[in-house]
C-alpha cells in the first residue's frame, strides 16, 4: 500500500466512524471522479484568470492590442481514456470556458503561440504556406522528485512525503532567485505538479519571444548534475574557482540545507551502503580509507550521543579541508557532495524547446485528486504537498456552503483553494498585466512616432 493509499483509508475510516452529523451528510468519497471534475470546472476552476493570463494584455481596447494573439495559443485535453486532443485553440474567454466544461479534460495543457491559429494549420499547409511555426512560449522549467532516487531514502518513484519534499523547496529557491537576479526576469510562477514536483512558467515579455537556441544557453546555465546510473559522481566541480552562481546558491541556501536538514532527515551517513556511496565520490584512498576504518569502529562501539550522520559528516569536512589536503579538489570534494546532494535537477528538455506542453495551473491530479496550486516562492518552505486540496474535499466544501452563497461571491472564496486563487490573482496576474500593459503602450507609441518620423521625411 503506498503512503497515498494509507492515507485514503484513514479518511474512509473517519468517514465510516462516528463523525458528527453534518460532516457525514457533506462528506465526498475521496479520489478522483469524472463527475465531480465537471462540478469543479463548473464552479471552481478560475477560467476568466487563465484567460487573462494567456491574453498577456491583448483583450484589451487599445490599439496597440493584438486581438489574435490568444486565439493563436495552442491548448491540449487529455480526455477519459487517454484520448488526446492537440492543437485546440480559442478566440475568447467564453470559447475557453464552454469548451473546458463541455469536454471535462483529465488534463490540461498549455503550448506555445503560433504564427497562425493552430485549429486551422492543416488550411494554411493546403494553401501552400508553409507559416506554422510557435513564435511565443513562456521559459518553463519541470523538476520532478523521481530525479531525485539515487539521493533520498523516505520515499521512491511517484511517493513523496514530508522528507523529501524539502529538495522541491531548495530547488525553487536557487531557480527563483537565479531567474531573478541573474537573468532579471520579475513574472514568475511556480506551480506544484499536483504528484511529485513543480513547475515553473517566465513568463516576462523578454523571456516568451526567447528563441530555442537561447532557451538551450539557459538551461545549460543551471546545468551541473552530470552524473548517470552508472556513476557515483554526479558532480564535478572543476575549475579554478567556482561561477559566483553556485557560489551563492551553495552559502545562501543548498550548504545550510544539506547539514541541518537533509544529513539526519535522509540518514546520509547511517549504514555502509549509504557512506559508501558517498566516499566514493572522495578521489583519495587514504582518507577514505581512514574514514572507513573510523566508521566501521565506531559501529562496534558508538559512545556518541551525537547524531551519527553530523558527526561522520563533520569528519569528512574535517579530513578534507584540513592544512594537509592542499590538493584544491580535494577541498572542493566537500562542496562537491553538497551540491551531488541538494543541487537543482531539472528535466531540461522541457526548458530548451517553444513547443513544449506543460500542464496548467489548476488542473487536478488524476491520480491524486490533487490540485495544482501555485507556490509562493518567497514562503516556499510552508508549502506541504500533502495537505494540497484534493477534489472531494473542495466538492465536500461546495456541498457545505450549499445555497448559502451570497449573490456575486466566488464559489472558490470561501474554499480551501481560495488563497491560490487570490495568491494567482495579486501575487502574479496583476503585475503581470500592469508591464504588458505598459509594454504595448510604449511599443504602440513607439510604431506611431516611426510613422510619424516617415511620413515627415
Ligand atoms: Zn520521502
Amino acid at each position: 500500500m503506498t503512503r497515498e493509499e494509507a492515507e485514503d483509508s484513514r479518511d474512509d475510516m473517519l468517514i465510516d466512524g462516528c463523525e458528527p452529523q453534518q460532516r457525514l451528510d457533506n462528506a465526498v468519497p475521496d479520489g478522483f471522479d469524472p463527475n465531480y471534475l465537471k462540478v469543479y470546472y463548473g464552479k471552481l476552476f478560475p477560467h476568466a484568470d487563465i484567460f487573462k493570463w494567456m491574453s498577456y494584455g491583448n483583450d484589451g481596447k487599445h490599439p496597440g492590442c493584438d486581438q489574435s494573439y490568444f486565439g493563436r495559443r495552442e491548448f491540449s485535453f487529455t480526455l477519459d481514456n487517454d484520448i488526446y486532443l492537440r492543437f485546440q485553440s480559442f478566440n475568447s474567454a467564453s470559447e475557453l470556458e464552454n469548451s473546458i466544461k463541455e469536454k471535462c479534460p483529465f488534463k490540461i495543457d498549455i503550448g506555445p503561440v503560433y504564427t497562425v491559429d493552430p485549429a486551422k494549420r492543416h488550411a494554411y499547409a493546403q494553401a501552400g504556406e508553409n507559416v506554422f511555426t510557435p513564435v511565443e512560449r513562456e521559459l518553463v522549467f519541470d523538476i520532478d522528485i523521481t530525479d531525485y532516487d539515487d539521493i533520498r531514502y523516505c520515499c521512491s518513484g511517484a511517493d513523496v512525503c514530508l522528507d523529501c519534499w524539502p529538495l522541491m523547496t531548495i530547488a525553487i529557491k536557487v531557480i527563483d532567485t537565479a531567474l531573478r537576479d541573474d537573468f532579471g526576469f520579475n513574472h514568475i510562477l511556480w506551480v506544484y505538479s499536483g504528484r511529485r514536483g513543480v513547475h515553473c512558467w517566465v513568463c516576462d515579455g523578454k523571456a516568451r519571444r526567447l528563441n530555442n537556441e537561447q532557451r538551450a544557453a539557459i538551461a545549460d546555465y543551471f546545468r551541473l548534475y552530470k552524473g548517470n546510473e552508472n556513476s557515483n559522481k554526479k558532480v564535478s566541480l572543476v575549475g579554478p574557482a567556482l561561477h559566483p552562481f553556485l557560489v551563492r546558491s551553495y552559502i545562501d541556501v543548498l550548504k545550510d540545507f544539506f547539514e541541518e536538514k537533509l544529513l539526519r532527515s535522509q540518514n546520509l551517513f547511517s549504514n555502509e551502503e549509504r557512506y559508501e556511496k558517498i566516499l566514493e565520490m572522495i578521489p583519495d584512498e587514504s582518507i577514505t580509507s581512514e574514514l572507513r576504518g573510523k566508521w566501521q569502529e565506531n559501529r562496534r562501539s558508538s559512545i556518541s550521543k551525537e547524531d551519527i550522520n553530523v558527526v561522520r559528516w563533520e569528519q569528512v569536512k574535517h579530513l578534507l579541508q584540513s592544512g594537509k589536503q592542499k590538493a584544491q579538489g580535494l577541498r572542493r570534494c566537500v562542496e562537491e557532495i553538497v551540491f551531488s546532494f541538494t543541487y537543482p535537477r531539472l528535466d531540461m528538455e522541457v526548458s530548451r524547446h517553444m513547443n513544449h506542453l506543460l500542464k496548467a495551473p489548476f488542473c487536478v491530479h488524476p491520480k491524486t485528486g490533487r490540485v495544482c496550486v501555485p507556490i509562493d516562492p518567497n514562503h516556499c518552505e510552508e508549502f506541504d504537498p500533502t495537505s494540497v486540496p484534493t477534489l472531494s474535499k473542495l466538492l465536500g466544501e461546495l456541498n457545505m456552503m450549499g445555497g448559502l452563497r451570497a449573490e456575486g461571491d466566488n464559489e472558490w472564496d470561501r474554499s480551501s483553494i481560495g488563497k491560490s486563487v487570490s495568491y494567482f490573482r495579486s501575487s502574479f496576474l496583476q503585475p503581470l498585466l500592469k508591464s504588458c500593459k505598459e509594454e504595448i503602450e510604449s511599443s504602440y507609441g513607439a510604431k506611431v512616432q516611426q510613422s510619424k518620423n516617415s511620413m515627415s521625411w
